[in-house]
């Protein structure tokens, strides 16, 4: 078993982290930014290294300084988190090389999913739905309009590399793909260093579904359900729920086990997500994250277990806790409290100026921030994940609007207010919603 490991992360993901590796009896070593010189998670941990200055590219995004301090630390292991370089196959891979463990899948495997064309191949070849679309890389205006012609517009431009929602563009017509096609190409070129851009049929109204899977790396792979993540602004997650509602156990079979025949075919090791679109009665594979997802406290909540606790002991041991799928209870909602303006919806920094945070039987707050904490403008938006549990899904609704209405963040904006409007509307309280619902109900809220 590790003795120490080196979280390389910053925020509420770093405690979590900490939290699962201090009960497990490890030791944790926090890297931090020099703009994050007053974050909670250098507190927390038992030592704590600064890797540079606050822009990520010199701090959280470099290989180099993050290896050094778990080398200089002697650390056994690497946590990455999400975001960052969780998913970068090199760094995995230069983990490994320097005689660390890296608490999360093989290289070879990041490397494959990150591109979302070769992910989108390997889908079809295991017979697992795709969107209809290009057979590849598209790589000139030419071939897009051939494929717009085959499978009609609407259509979605994709970059291979992207993610967190960024990266899409949806076009109408031919005429708008004239000048989309260059335009995407240069920003996706900028956004991922990567100019490889792909086709799918734009879906008008799909349902965000995802299957959580923890894998052995030997061919044993174990569901921990699914997730509903429809709830989404630019292609982001805002709300999730586990399980998603209105499923018919023949659909939610069928996607588990189209995550499970993935995982196995790559004797997949640790925890990773397979995200479906569900259109009507048919489902669609878009992508496979390789890492621990920003949701995943609300499976945890149903199935009273502990991911990270998990990919630890599969990354020191390459055993699984359980080999089949956990029981599952209740149901759980998890709302991701931004710092962002109501109006603009643009990042809100400032200094916290007065804070309560919810509790109560139920409910789960993941976060990093405390009163007086300066929110450095460098980093993501997300400043807490409100999680509740219930024996039902009304009851959890109302826990939630209940966890809400006692947040109270002062000294910058946050969108809680959104939540709150979320869980009031009717459709939502009777679970029918798919990937518009948050555009249709936000300028509500802005007004
Ligand atoms: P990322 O890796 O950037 O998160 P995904 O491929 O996982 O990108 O898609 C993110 C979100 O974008 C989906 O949950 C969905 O809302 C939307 N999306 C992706 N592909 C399509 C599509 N073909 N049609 C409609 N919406 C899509």
């Amino acid at each position: 078993m590790y003795r120490k490991i080196l979280v390389a992360n910053r925020g509420e993901v770093a405690i979590r982290v900490i939290r699962s590796a201090r009960e497990l009896g490890i030791k944790t070593v926090t890297v931090y930014s020099e703009g994050d010189k007053e974050s909670m998670h250098v507190l927390l941990s038992d030592e704590t290294v600064c890797i540079g200055p606050a822009v990520p590219s010199k701090s959280y995004l470099n290989p180099v300084a993050l290896i050094s301090a778990a080398t200089l630390m002697n650390c056994d292991a690497i946590h990455p988190g999400y975001g960052f370089l969780s998913e970068n196959a090199q760094f995995a891979e230069y983990v490994k090389q320097c005689g660390l463990g890296f608490i999360g899948p093989e290289p070879k495997h990041i490397k494959l999913m990150g591109d979302k064309v070769e992910a989108r191949k390997l889908a079809k070849k295991l017979n697992i739905p795709i969107i209809p679309g290009s057979e590849g890389r598209v790589a000139s205006l030419k071939a897009a309009l051939k494929v717009g012609n085959i499978i009609g517009y609407p259509i979605l431009l994709k970059a291979s590399g992207g993610g967190g929602g960024r990266g899409m563009k949806i076009v109408r017509s031919a005429k708008e793909l004239e000048i989309a096609f260059y335009q995407t190409q240069k920003e996706v070129t900028s956004a991922f260093g990567n100019s490889d851009i792909y086709i799918e049929k734009y879906l008008l109204s799909p349902r965000h579904i995802e299957v959580q899977i923890l894998g052995d790396g030997k061919g044993e792979i174990v569901s921990y359900g699914l997730r509903d993540c429809s709830i989404q602004r630019r292609h982001q997650k805002v709300v999730e729920e586990a399980e998603p509602c209105h499923l018919s156990p023949e659909v939610k079979e069928k996607l588990e086990s189209n995550a499970i025949n993935l995982g196995q075919h790559l004797r997949y090791l640790g925890a990773g997500t397979i995200e479906y679109l569900l259109d009507g009665a048919n489902f669609y594979f878009i992508e496979m994250n390789t890492r621990i997802q920003v949701e995943h406290p609300i499976t945890e909540m149903i199935t009273r277990s502990d991911l990270i606790k998990e990919q630890i002991l599969i990354s020191a041991k390459r055993r699984l806790s359980l080999t089949q799928s956990p029981t599952f209870y209740g149901h759980a909602i998890e709302c991701r409290i931004n710092a962002e303006h109501p109006e603009t919806l643009l990042p809100s920094v400032g200094t916290i100026n007065g804070l309560h945070l919810p509790g109560g039987p139920g409910v789960r707050v993941d976060t990093f921030i405390y009163d007086q904490y300066s929110i450095p403008p460098h980093y993501d938006s997300l400043l807490a994940k409100i999680i509740c549990w219930d024996h039902c899904r009304v009851s959890c609704i109302s826990k939630m609007r209940r966890a809400l209405k006692e947040t109270i963040i002062r000294g910058i904006h946050t969108n809680v207010p959104l939540h709150l409007k979320i869980l009031d509307r009717p459709d939502f309280i009777q679970g029918q919603y798919d990937i518009n619902f948050l555009s249709k109900c936000l300028d509500q809220v802005v007004k």
